[in-house]
């Protein structure tokens, strides 16, 4: 016999999620949907081997059951005992093919968008799969970034990480997003330069040159990182007024936080339980990232 099968599940406190090869059943009974009442009419009857959550349903009401099997060896087995997770008062299912129940992160987001204060959401998603989550919690992340260009890039990338993300606890992201005009006005200037024209950031009633394009020197305030600062005196012989926009360099805010910095340029780092990815950040090291930060924040989630 399987080690463990006919032990209760152990879950987390928080964000239970079934992982991906813990089976979920859906049944339509007719008892109500507690303990008891559904104790006496599922034990002793067969689940398929994988099983080990049973969404029951009755009428409008629903509810998750974790159940234990005599053996996880034959294709079937009768179940030997169950704990009800969440009963209806506190649980809802939803419909929405748009939901890939396979990534933590959206069954989160479904369930605090479209069923906030439930401790329980049901959600039969994509390709019609069923999943949950109880006691939904995201870790939120804070996102550090500087604007345009538009979406702002970091952000939006971390987005689609997130959306293929099957094995990291839900996650939320608190967008940081300053922008490159409201950095200007915190130091007054004529003449801005700013790193490139790429950008399409002009600052209204001054004049804007472009340090990719190479100008002739002028009197301006750089708007840029060290990185750009470095350049300019290589072009120039010398550093020219700056207002610094690494968003890693921005200070204060607590928790969580993924932040691109204009110095690195190949490998992502890791300083105080935070991270700082390269300007040009691939997708993967987003992924490193993300994964970096739920290590340091969320160490002891897993799939239940
Ligand atoms: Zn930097």
């Amino acid at each position: 016999m399987a080690a463990g099968v006919n032990e209760p599940a152990r879950l987390p406190s928080r964000n239970v999620v079934p992982g991906a090869y813990r089976g979920v059943a859906v049944t339509w009974v007719e008892c109500d949907l507690d303990e008891e009442s559904l104790g006496r009419h599922l034990i002793g009857r067969e689940a398929y081997r994988r099983t080990r959550f049973i969404v029951v349903r009755n009428g409008p009401e629903t509810g998750v059951v974790a159940v234990q099997k005599a053996s996880a060896e034959p294709l079937f087995s009768p179940i030997t005992g169950l704990q009800l997770l969440v009963g209806p008062a506190d649980c809802v299912f939803l419909e929405d093919p748009e939901v890939d129940t396979a990534i933590p992160t959206a069954l989160a987001y479904a369930a605090t968008s479209r069923a906030p204060g439930k401790r329980g959401v049901v959600v039969q998603g994509k390709y019609e799969h069923v999943s949950f989550i109880i006691d939904p919690s995201p870790l939120r992340i804070t996102v550090r970034e500087v604007a345009p260009p538009y979406p702002a890039k970091l952000l939006d990338q971390v987005h689609r990480v997130l959306a293929l993300a099957e094995h990291l606890p839900p996650i939320e992201l608190v967008p940081d997003v300053v922008e490159l005009d409201s950095l200007a006005e915190s130091r007054r200037s004529e003449h801005y330069l700013l790193p490139c024209r790429g950008g399409g950031v002009a600052v209204e009633g001054a004049t804007t040159d472009y340090l990719d394009e190479h100008p002739e020197r002028r009197e301006w305030t750089l708007i840029g990182c060290e990185r750009s600062e470095q350049i300019h005196e290589w072009f120039y012989g010398e550093r020219a007024p700056q207002v610094d926009i690494c968003p890693w360099k921005r200070s204060g805010g607590a928790g969580p936080i993924l932040a691109k910095c204009c110095l690195l340029e190949s490998h992502i780092e890791i300083d105080d339980r935070r991270v700082i990815v390269p300007w040009g950040a691939s997708l993967a090291q987003i992924s490193q990232a993300l994964t970096t930060l739920v290590d340091e924040w969320e160490p002891s989630w897993a799939p239940a």
